[in-house]
């Protein structure tokens, strides 16, 4: 939506100059108000003005969308190196359910170099299709090859619904997608549902900085896109007796439409920073007191083979990368255990862990919020418990 001033309408009265937020409206030479790019197309001056000269833009054009036409539910199926990534199976399992619930297909997405393969895992997981699209400019992904593919096949296909991970790949895409096809995206959601009086899907994120939860729906457009936090929905139970149909698309990029060129690819992603897909997470927060003590948290992890997370106090204070950060603005993880070692339990961390199977919390604070959500808690110095219980393990290990 955008906002202007119908030119031949405005008496120059300038009363809208002061009415806007953002100083976004100056008075031309010839006595018309100007919006410039300053603008938010927030809406403050439309009604301040008396003769009705500023208008949203789309007012005037009212994109007519033809929403019967669009139907079924994608998931991105994101791989890479011949792997799907975990998060494409989860949605395809909640997927389904949105699927079942509105009476539509759920299909997946597969882009890559060579990946038909990875299609049998999508019908496994509850998909009835799966879009193909195979090309040698698949092989690392690419915000060009891949923006260009995805909306070739909504503009041929029309999907009424697409899930895609909250990943660095899908934050990419999602948004960049959805605005090439003209509709909104909801993103990091951590709920998916579908709203009864409109049967709408119901998007669920957090919002003020994790103090409420929103539910937002994206009534006038299609497709309605989000983008979902990995680990948020479990993986389905693989159903290897399904099959389903396989619709092969030709990709259409040229090389020249792809600007960047992948040179070389660093793994940073061991085992230890492997939030997403680990098993077993142990974190340090805050009460570790100075980097050095760490190396408990690291001690202990090694000993169960488990990855390494960190709050964000902790990141903050530079003790460990971004990449270790677990919570709203770091890594969503659902591991089967999670150890919080000196982690108050802010709501902000909470929205990273709350979904563990099982919570193993040590801090020297029997009120901190973080029991509230454990299954087990040890109260005390975690410098003292962490080598007691690290080498306790070590034991039951080796015996
Ligand atoms: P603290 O809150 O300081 O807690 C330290 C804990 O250690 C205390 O409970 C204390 O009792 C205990 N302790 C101290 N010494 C010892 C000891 N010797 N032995 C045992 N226990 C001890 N936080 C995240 O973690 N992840 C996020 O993604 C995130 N995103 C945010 C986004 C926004 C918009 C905002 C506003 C905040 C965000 N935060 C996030 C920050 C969050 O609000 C908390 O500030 C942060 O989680 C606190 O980290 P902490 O628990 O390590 O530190
Ligand atoms: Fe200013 Fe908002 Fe009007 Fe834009 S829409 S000119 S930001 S008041
Ligand atoms: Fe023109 Fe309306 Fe602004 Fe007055 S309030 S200057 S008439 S656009």
């Amino acid at each position: 939506m955008a906002i202007k001033v119908v030119k031949d309408q405005c008496i120059g009265c300038g009363a809208c100059v002061a009415a806007c937020p953002f100083g976004a409206i100056e008075m031309q030479e010839d006595a018309k108000a100007f919006i410039t790019e300053a603008c938010t197309a927030c809406g403050a001056c439309v009604d301040t003005c008396p003769v009705g000269a500023i208008v949203r833009e789309e007012e005037e054009k009212q994109v007519q969308m033809d929403k019967n036409a669009y139907r079924d539910v994608w998931v991105f199926m994101e791989q890479a190196d011949g792997k799907l990534r975990n998060v494409g199976l989860e949605l395809l399992g909640e997927g389904r359910k949105l699927a079942d619930a509105t009476g539509q297909k759920l299909c997946g997405v597969l882009i890559g170099e060579a990946a038909e393969s990875l299609a049998k895992e999508g019908f496994a997981a509850g998909a009835d299709k799966v879009y193909l699209v195979e090309a040698p400019e698949f092989r690392h992904y690419s915000t060009d090859a891949y923006t260009l593919t995805m909306v070739d096949l909504i503009q041929a296909y029309k999907p009424s619904v697409i899930l895609l991970g909250a990943t660095n790949d899908g934050r990419d895409l999602g948004p960049r997608v959805a605005c090439r096809v003209g509709t909104g995206l909801t993103a990091d959601c951590t709920g998916l549902g579908i709203d009864e009086a409109t049967g709408l899907v119901a998007w669920t994120r957090p919002a003020f900085g994790g103090n409420i939860m929103a539910t937002i729906l994206c009534p006038e457009h299609r497709p309605q896109m989000g983008t979902v936090r990995p680990t948020v929905f479990k993986k389905p139970a693989m159903d290897y007796s399904r099959s389903g149909e396989i619709i092969r698309r030709t990709s259409r990029v040229k090389p020249d439409d792809i600007r960047t060129k992948v040179l070389e690819v660093m793994k940073m992603c061991t085992a230890a920073v492997n939030l997403e897909e680990a098993e077993i997470i142990v974190s340090g927060g805050r009460g570790l007191c100075k980097p050095e003590n760490f190396k408990y948290v690291e001690e202990l992890a090694a000993v169960l083979g488990a990855a390494v997370g960190a709050s964000r106090a902790a990141v903050d204070a530079g003790w460990k990368p971004h990449l270790h950060q677990v919570g709203q603005t770091g890594k969503t993880v659902g591991p089967k255990i999670y150890f919080a070692c000196g982690i108050s339990g802010a709501i902000q961390h909470l929205a990273g862990m709350s979904s563990s199977d099982i919570v193993i919390a040590i801090n020297k604070d029997p009120e901190a919020p973080i029991f509230k959500v454990a299954d087990y808690g040890l109260v005390g110095d975690v410098m003292e418990v962490l080598p007691i219980l690290t080498e306790e393990l070590r034991k039951l290990k080796q015996a």
